[in-house]
């Protein structure tokens, strides 16, 4: 069934439909304001609940009115309005995902006026692509977590092959991956995605992400969450497998330098959170020396140990540095309310040491001037906040694309250190004097030369900039 979209004077409309999480959420509200700016009609799809979180925490209303083609629609993410979605629930959502997101997003499109000429869409994306094929509808998919981890879940298969997984229990982790072309010479067993961890190879979920990325390629068009000038090599494979891709990142860093330039410096951002920010930490920093605080702050959808806060802790509390650090609501894994309890008394504890807040406004505290390192679990998002801000980070990736991250941001960008697969308040201790003390004006060094180079991308005429007018380009002419 395909629908009338014949040539008409009307601008493009198109409809962006993120993953229902918090850091998808983040990439492709903004690339889908940018499309705004360059004059598209733009519909945000976005599931029930987390519209709701959106509009309960940000003025959504009065930020987005100044674009008349603008609108907000929302379907089930598949699961009730009142299920927590605390813990691994992202992963039922899998499976009711496809079932239920797929009719309701055909009713969005069919139903949909002026006609969608084009879709872009990130996460697990294979329904989406059947729904778009069947209307006769372009896609795009975008990928928000990183392009090494697409690419990784992409070779899965010839890792495989190969022999180099699975990984059997009493492997050297430390072991080579041969296999991932590009990446031969620092991938390490250890940064595999942790589906590869995995001793059935036969398992569902490899087999899902497998199914979903090589499907995505499917895809009349690719848009990675990258520059040419971070992620080079790694494109040129993407690119083999998929010639129209566009690098048109770090999309944050984009969208400020665009923003700016349309709206003036003193433009109000739209924070697009689905937590309530507490601004207070920028009051305490603002009282600390320059490049004195290490910010911490870890996944916004898996939650940490009770155990594991204590030792990160004391660790903190140890070294020679203060800390700001970020522990969710309900974040923190506890018998009978302990979680709560011991966030309580440590911050009891370290009242001269460290400030504590249940979500910061993240942007605004890398870019602090007090902030010297990011203890982060290398979520993509974080992970290229940092890098624009000129922070240099300590790893502790937690699953999915953040182990692969860890390693590009500590052996191929060498602006961090990596902590991946250990807990212990000595090393966290170690670490932070490393980056924030005892090596810090070489760490601090390496990152803001980053930071340069990948800020000039998002500026006029850098890479990142030219690749994002030629997706708008061709957006107007596939429509
Ligand atoms: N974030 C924030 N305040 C916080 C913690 C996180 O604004 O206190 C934002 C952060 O800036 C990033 C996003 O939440 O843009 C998290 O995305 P990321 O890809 O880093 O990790 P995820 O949480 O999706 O694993």
């Amino acid at each position: 069934m395909e629908q009338d979209r014949s040539s008409q004077s009307r601008p493009p409309h198109v409809l962006v439909f993120p993953f229902p999480l918090q850091g998808h959420i983040n990439s492709m509200i903004k690339l889908a304001e940018l499309l705004a700016i360059a004059g598209f009609k733009l519909t945000f799809l976005d599931s029930h609940h987390n519209h709701e979180r959106l509009v309960k925490f940000n003025n959504i209303a009065a930020h987005f009115e100044r674009y008349p083609g603008f609108q907000f629609k929302t379907i089930t993410d598949g699961l009730p309005l009142d299920h927590p979605r605390s813990g691994n629930w992202f992963l039922d959502m899998f499976e009711v995902m496809e079932l239920k997101m797929k009719e309701s997003l055909k009713e969005v499109l069919v139903n949909s006026s002026p006609p969608v000429d084009c879709i872009i869409r990130d996460g697990t994306s294979a329904f989406a692509l059947d729904v778009a094929k069947e209307l006769g509808i372009p896609i795009i998919f975008f990928c928000t977590s990183s392009p090494c981890c697409f690419w990784v879940y992409h070779s899965i298969p010839d890792i495989i092959q190969a022999g180099e997984l699975p990984i059997n229990g009493s492997e050297d982790m430390d072991r080579l991956i041969t296999t991932v072309p590009g990446m031969e010479t620092y991938l390490r067993c250890r940064d595999l995605p942790t589906i590869c961890r995995k001793l059935d190879i036969e398992d569902s979920i490899i087999k899902l992400v497998v199914k979903q990325t090589r499907k995505s390629l499917q895809a009349d068009a690719l848009i990675l969450n990258t520059a040419e000038e971070l992620d080079g090599p790694i494109l040129s494979q993407i690119r083999t497998k998929c010639p129209l891709v566009y690098a048109v990142g770090p999309l944050h860093a984009q969208f400020n330098t665009r923003l700016n330039a349309k709206h003036g410096e003193s433009y109000d951002h739209f924070s697009n959170t689905l937590w309530e920010v507490d601004k207070s930490c920028i009051f305490w920093l603002n009282k600390q020396p320059n490049r004195s605080v290490i910010y911490v702050s870890f996944c916004s959808i898996t939650s940490t140990s009770r155990e594991q806060l204590v030792k990160l802790w004391y660790g903190l509390l140890n070294s020679k540095t203060k800390f700001l650090i970020v522990v969710r609501p309900n974040s923190v894994i506890g018998k009978d309310g302990e979680g709560e309890d011991v966030v309580m008394e440590l911050m009891e504890k370290s009242k001269d040491r460290g400030y504590i807040v249940n979500w910061a406004p993240q942007e605004e505290v890398l870019s602090h001037p007090a902030i010297g390192g990011f203890f982060t679990h290398n979520g993509w998002n974080s992970t290229l906040e940092s890098v624009v801000a000129g922070v240099p980070m300590i790893c502790w990736p937690q699953f999915a694309d953040q182990h692969v991250n860890s390693r590009v941001v500590s052996e191929v960008w060498e602006i961090g250190m990596d902590m991946k697969d250990v807990c212990d308040s000595k090393i966290v201790e170690k670490m932070v004097n490393d980056v924030m003390v005892d090596r810090k004006e070489e760490f601090a060094k390496s990152a803001y030369e980053m930071a340069k180079v990948t800020n000039q991308c998002v500026n006029v005429g850098g890479s990142s900039y030219s690749n994002l007018d030629r997706l708008i380009e061709d957006i107007r002419i596939m429509s």
